[in-house]
Parts: structure tokens; sequence; C-alpha cells
């Protein structure tokens, strides 16, 4: 059985775990000549289309230009070529035309739309830059004194100077599941989505100091009021937005009932799977489901199509 690399996930990068723990290694490794530099201005990477869609890279001469505030480098790993690869954000620099101007036809663009047209490995890096830039954009300050903390290992930690308090960047998993007994399944329309056509699977953040199934459990029956009892694990999906890890299952029903948690879903229903066959032909009346950028399409798809081990 083969599973998606889904998009998000897939990055390439060795994340160099030794180097980053030098300093001063770091600081001479952006300033060499083949380093490589993507910059985001308001969590938008730079994005070159010509010919086709690709991550717009530069290399460092453009930080002597940079006002003293703008974000340092994040280090991201060396490809196969050993080639030191970083990321900046550089949302302090009010007009950033100039420096989307380096690369000829690139520009900042929203990362959900580029990360479907770069080459598929290309989007695990944008996740990996997107969601590191991002934590750090809002985790300036220690969470235990309120000392302003400094970034280290090249972006993978910050450290507070006065209590000494080591803080990591942040992934918040989500329990994402497809529930389905027989030929049947149930997917569901969120508040937020409830002038739409928009149907998916159930999900929802993992509480503290519970399984994935417990999660998994707990998250069906508050949404629809039912009970499961196999939770089968199918894939994993890195989320950056900001930095959320969607952890893919199906989940099999052993009560039947609906009861819609009308706070947080307009609508949970039950779809035969001749319905989700259309629904992903784009042919069911009244139903879109997501799209192959989402983990929940292949979840959706694996189960309609009987490629899971379910
Ligand atoms: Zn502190």
């Amino acid at each position: 059985m083969s599973y998606p690399t889904h998009i998000f996930a897939g990055n390439p990068f060795d994340r160099g775990d030794q180097e980053r723990r030098d300093e001063e290694l770091l600081k001479k490794m952006v300033r060499l000549h083949n380093a490589r530099i993507l910059p985001f201005h308001r969590l938008m990477p730079l994005v070159k289309r010509n010919p086709h869609a690709e991550l717009a890279w530069i290399s460092h001469e453009f930080f002597d230009d940079l006002p003293e505030e703008a974000g340092e480098p994040k280090f991201l790993g060396f490809n196969e070529e050993r080639v030191p690869h970083f990321a900046v954000d550089i949302t302090k620099v009010d007009d950033p035309s100039g420096i989307a101007a380096i690369v000829s036809g690139a520009s900042f663009e929203d990362g959900r739309s580029a990360a479907t047209d770069v080459p598929a490995e290309q989007s695990g890096i944008l996740a990996q830059a997107r969601s590191n830039l991002n934590w750090h954009a809002t985790h300036r300050f220690c969470s235990v004194c309120g000392t302003e903390s400094r970034s280290q290992r090249g972006g993978l930690m910050r450290a507070c100077p006065n209590c000494k308090t080591q803080h990591f960047p942040r992934t918040d998993p989500v329990a994402i599941m497809m529930v389905y007994q027989g030929d049947q399944c149930v997917m569901g329309q969120t508040r937020a989505r409830s002038t739409t056509t928009f149907y998916s699977c159930l999900a929802g953040f993992m509480d503290q100091g519970e399984s994935i199934e417990e999660g998994v459990r707990r998250e069906v029956r508050e949404e629809a009021g039912i009970e499961v009892g196999k939770v089968t694990y199918h894939s994993s999906q890195p989320w950056p937005f900001p930095n959320s890890l969607m952890i893919g299952c199906h989940a099999e029903a052993i009560s039947g009932e609906i009861v819609v948690d009308e706070g947080e879903m307009s609508d949970v229903r039950w779809f035969s799977r001749d319905e989700v066959l259309l629904a992903l032909e784009d042919k069911l009346p009244g139903v879109n489901i997501p799209g192959p950028i989402a983990i929940a399409h292949h979840l959706i798809k694996s189960w309609a199509m009987k490629t899971a081990n379910v």
C-alpha cells in the first residue's frame, strides 16, 4: 500500500543539528557566496513564476540594505550538495518590492496558493520556514519572566537571558478523521462555512494528556454525538497556518445517530460511498469536498476507493 506524501511534507533538507549549535559557523555560512536565503514578507514567501513556479532564493548581499531591525536569518538546513539554506522575515521592510525585484518575475505570494504550484518538495521547505518565522514573530518574550528572549540554534530554540529558560518551536497536533460505518461515512460543515456547500472530515485540536485515539473519539463525540471504536492511523501533514500537524485517521463508528454540536458545526451528515465517489469527481449536487492540497481529501478518497486499511 502506498501513501501520499502530502503537500507541505517531503522537505528534503538535512536540518544540520550539529552545525546549527555553532553560532559562529552559522554567521559565516549565511555570508557564503552560495548560501541561499528565502525572504518572507508578512509570512508570504518570495516566489518566481518564469517559466515554472519556484521558491525564489537570493544571496546574502541584500542584507546590507536591510534596516537594522529586520529579522535575523533562520537556518533551514542543507540540500544534497551541502548548500546552506536560510529564511528571513523582512516584514519590517515597509516596501519589499526592491527585494522582490532581485529575482526577475518574483513577488511575495500567499503561502497556500504558492504551495500547490511549486514542486512538491519545495512546499515542505515553505512549511518549515513559514511556521518557524511565525513562531519567532509571536514568541519574542520569555513566557516565564517576560524578558526578551534570543533566537538560538539557527531558530530552533529561544533562550531567555534572564531566567535561562529554553523555549522550543511550537507544533499544534490536530486529529482529523474520516468516520465510517460499512458503506457510509460522516462529513460535516463548520459554522464558519455555513453559507457554502463545503463538507469535510471532522477535526479538532488534541487536548493535553490524550492519545491520538482518545482525541479522535472525543472530537467525534463532541461534534457529532457518535461513538467511535477502532481508530486507524493513515498519514500526517504539516499545516503551516500557522503551525499545525494534521494527524489523519479513519474511525469506525459504533453508534449511528448524529447529534450535531450546533456551536461549532452547521451540519453533520451520513453520506453513502456512492455519494462520496461522486463528490470526489465534483458531481454531487450541493456538496463540495476538499481538494488534494488537504489531507482530508486523501482520507476521504482512500476510504471511498477502498484503498485504506480499514
Ligand atoms: Zn525568562
